[in-house]
């Protein structure tokens, strides 16, 4: 129990954020300074389809530096450089930087998605534990043996009287 005491302590209390969030929002420079993020613009949730985002435009932009650079095409810098190669290779460079960066932050949301896949797994399993302690709650009739909840006076069943 002390366990899962310390477990919960460190998960992220969404619900604290959204009280603390909506006590100060006519606040102005109440998140200043703290390095709290509102929920606002932290946006928990599910950050599957930004992962997604994420890593079709490394592909896209890596597609395209890689067109520009072996493809048969015209690259120009304005005419600050004139090497037709060297311009290719500063395309090349660039578009790399956009796809590494695209990845990168396709990776952070993919770890982020796992947070709330976890999470959700977790509220699942405890919905399951409720429908135990509700068994808890159930007498099963002697007489037609249907199970009906603790408090009824008579099966719902048969009409079997639990008081006479
Ligand atoms: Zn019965």
């Amino acid at each position: 129990m002390k366990n899962t005491n310390k477990e919960n302590e460190n998960q992220y209390d969404s619900l604290k954020d959204i009280t603390e969030f909506q006590n100060n929002m006519f606040n102005p420079g109440h998140y200043i300074g703290t390095g709290k993020i509102p929920p606002t613009v932290s946006a928990p949730g599910n950050a599957m389809p930004l992962a997604v985002v994420c890593f079709i435009a490394t592909i896209v932009f890596l597609g395209f530096g890689l067109f520009l650079f072996f493809g048969n095409v015209t690259v120009t810098s304005g005419g600050l450089i004139k090497s037709q190669i060297i311009n290719k290779i500063i395309a090349l460079v660039i578009m790399l930087g956009i796809s590494v960066f695209c990845l990168l932050l396709g990776f952070r949301y993919f770890k982020k998605s796992k947070v709330f896949y976890k999470e959700k797994s977790t509220l699942q399993k405890e919905k399951i534990d409720e429908t135990v302690e509700d068994q808890l709650w159930q007498r099963t009739c002697p007489k037609c043996g249907i199970s009906h909840d603790f408090d009824y006076p008579k099966c719902p069943n048969c009409k079997f009287s639990y008081i006479d």
